[in-house]
């Protein structure tokens, strides 16, 4: 470890960005390791191990941090997110398998099923939900007859369409004045 105990201490209670990545503070009382400028509540120095690897902490047994997101500093996002969100959007008119997700992902869908849990506050198959919709309401606005939007966005029956769309919008497919 290149720094003392005292300068991680000090780097840690200034929130100081310029430590992120060099140590992980690794808290025994939660089991979570975080980036130095952390802005979670500050953990008891006693609490805290110091290690200089994110292996060594998850080797050790701690989780990442939701707040600090030291599981994927210095990328915020994990590399397979663009690829997953990317393929949500792209089926806006279709239904989707989430085992499509992960085959793009290459990671386990409960992984892409936890990200999204976390940091999205939503499921994958919700989200794509939401595309779906999104792009019925641009049908409607453009004319689309409330069939076709239903079709179109990969819904396989109007009913279950109209009710997903009213849950989302709050008001049914087809009233352009719902507000
Ligand atoms: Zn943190």
């Amino acid at each position: 470890m290149k720094f003392t105990p005292e300068e991680m201490i000090t780097a840690m209670q200034n929130d100081d960005t310029s430590y992120d990545g060099k140590f992980f503070v690794c808290v025994k009382t939660t089991s979570i390791y975080c980036l130095p400028s952390c802005k979670a509540k500050l953990p008891k120095p006693e609490n805290v191990v110091f290690l200089e690897s994110r292996e060594q902490a998850i080797v050790a047994g701690f989780r990442g941090c939701k707040r600090c997101r030291s599981e994927f500093y210095p990328n915020t996002e994990p590399a397979w997110l663009e690829p997953v969100l990317r393929t949500i959007r792209l089926s806006h008119s279709r239904k989707l398998a989430e085992q499509a997700l992960a085959d793009v992902a290459g990671v386990d869908i409960s992984t892409i099923r936890r990200y999204f849990k976390s940091y999205r506050n939503t499921t994958p198959m919700a989200y794509h939900r939401r595309i779906r919709l999104q792009y019925a309401h641009t049908l409607l606005q453009n004319g689309a007859d409330y069939l076709t939007a239903a079709y179109e966005s990969g819904f396989e029956s109007p009913s279950g369409f109209r009710d997903a769309y009213v849950r989302h919008y709050g008001y049914p497919p087809g009233k352009t004045d719902g507000h």
